[in-house]
């Protein structure tokens, strides 16, 4: 067992336990044991939490826990979904200070995107030496960009921001701010752009770094476990939770997979500290399908690379378990830096909700009822299909060849007779609450 997964399962013993004294409704699955037997496999034992399963614990724990100071809980998504929050917000603690920089180092200075209004910003333990930007229109991404050319002398930090975390769509507008005002960044300090989002594609990430001279480094997260942050890690260029979850990696039968490159649901429990005041949540289902990276020296296991939402993916039955042909990210990774395909609009600035005035491309996957193995992915075009046929063939083609070059359940699913047709839709077809639906 690796030192990580020793530190997993220590507080995964003090998790059972309080689980079984805060939620009384987990006894009936949760048996008292020793902490001895409480381990990986027993956390295996027990049933997924699903979202429904979510929200009726969620009453429960309003119910019982009633004298707890304080806690929130929350549900709901970016995708679409309504975010209910229940509760009391937590009072607010004072920000941890940066460690201790060493003899003649300056501490970090962060510049944060926030609008207040949609989208959550990327928060850090770290919060200290933050100043959080408005991103609500196009003065905001001005404001931003005379910040990140401006010194200071706030004593004991760096003279300019090093660090922007920024919402991945927001980032996107702001490189295309920069272009279109003809801004380089020779005035910048920035060493590194943290993004939140569902997936960064490679043409994306590479022109945010071309333009804002500094490199990108993703993280990944979901509305119910606040805490239950993933970071990319500049070792293996996979993801990998901080040490306050469990992950584990389930193929669509629920059977866990371990193997380097296999997909599956990525599920997660919440480990909880003695004080902690969080709602127990075990095995919670993300809902996002994630690929096994390889061993990481860095960080003592294999990390994961998220492919997005299941429900934006295809899953078919194959020879050998289930298959994921195409997924979020093989449709993103393929079209959203198109220019047949992906809008860039400055005019609405909604951080993160795919809109119709947004950076998102529009396309939606479809499948008959199962056993039948064919789907339709339909994109939204910035042309006519029909008028400029050729232009439209060669996409399509094209589009066939980077989905199964992209995702080795592409062929496998294609020598089952699984048959993915591709329709181009006229511009304006596609309302926001059809984009990306299966
Ligand atoms: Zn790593």
């Amino acid at each position: 067992m690796s030192p990580l997964e020793l530190s997993r399962n220590f507080a995964l013993m003090r998790t059972w336990r309080l689980s079984r004294e805060r939620l009384p409704s987990l006894h009936a699955q949760m048996p008292a044991l020793t902490d001895a037997e409480v381990d990986l496999a027993a956390l295996r034992s027990l049933p997924i939490t699903d979202k429904a399963i979510y929200e009726a614990r969620a009453k429960e724990w309003l119910a019982v826990n009633r004298s707890l100071p304080d806690f929130f809980i929350r549900s709901g998504g970016t995708t679409g979904a309504p975010t209910i929050q229940w509760g009391f917000l937590p009072e607010r603690r004072p920000a941890p200070q940066q460690p201790h920089a060493r003899d003649g180092e300056k501490k970090i200075l962060y510049l944060k995107a926030g609008s207040g209004r949609q989208g959550a910003v990327p928060h850090f333990p770290k919060d200290t030496g933050a100043l959080i930007a408005p991103l609500r229109d196009a003065e905001g991404y001005r404001i931003m960009v005379e910040l990140l050319g401006q010194r200071f002398d706030f004593d004991g930090y760096e003279p300019q921001f090093s660090r922007l975390m920024i919402p991945l769509p927001a980032a996107k507008k702001l490189a295309h701010y920069m272009l279109m005002h003809r801004i380089d960044c020779s005035d910048f300090a920035l060493t590194e752009v943290h993004t939140f989002s569902s997936f960064v594609s490679r043409a994306w990430r590479a022109r945010i770094e071309a333009v804002l001279q500094a490199t990108l480094i993703d993280h990944y997260g979901f509305t119910e476990i606040q805490n239950a942050r993933a970071h990319e890690c500049a070792v293996c260029g996979y993801y990998h939770f901080i040490d306050g979850v469990y992950p584990e990696i389930v193929d669509a039968d629920e059977r866990p997979l371990a193997a380097p490159g296999a997909v599956g649901k990525l599920l997660v429990t919440r480990l909880l500290a003695e004080n902690d005041q969080a709602m127990p949540i075990v095995r919670f289902d993300t809902g996002d399908i994630v690929e096994i990276g390889t061993p990481c020296t860095k960080a003592g296991e294999c990390g994961f690379k998220p492919w997005g939402k299941e429900g934006h993916s295809l899953c078919i039955d194959g020879d050998d378990g289930r298959l994921y042909p195409v997924r979020y990210g093989d449709v993103q990774e393929a079209i959203d830096f198109d220019p047949l395909v992906a809008r860039i609009d400055n005019v609405r600035h909604s951080l993160v909700t795919p809109t119709e005035g947004d950076t998102f491309p529009k396309w939606r996957l479809r499948r008959p009822p199962a056993p039948a193995r064919r789907a339709v992915l339909e994109i939204e075009m910035v042309f006519e299909p029909l008028l400029f046929a050729d232009t439209w063939r060669s996409f399509e083609a094209g589009l066939r060849r980077k989905l199964a070059a992209g995702n080795p359940d592409f062929a496998r699913a294609a020598a089952m007779d699984f048959q993915l047709e591709i329709v181009g839709l006229s511009p304006g077809t596609l309302t926001d609450r059809e984009v990306m639906k299966c």
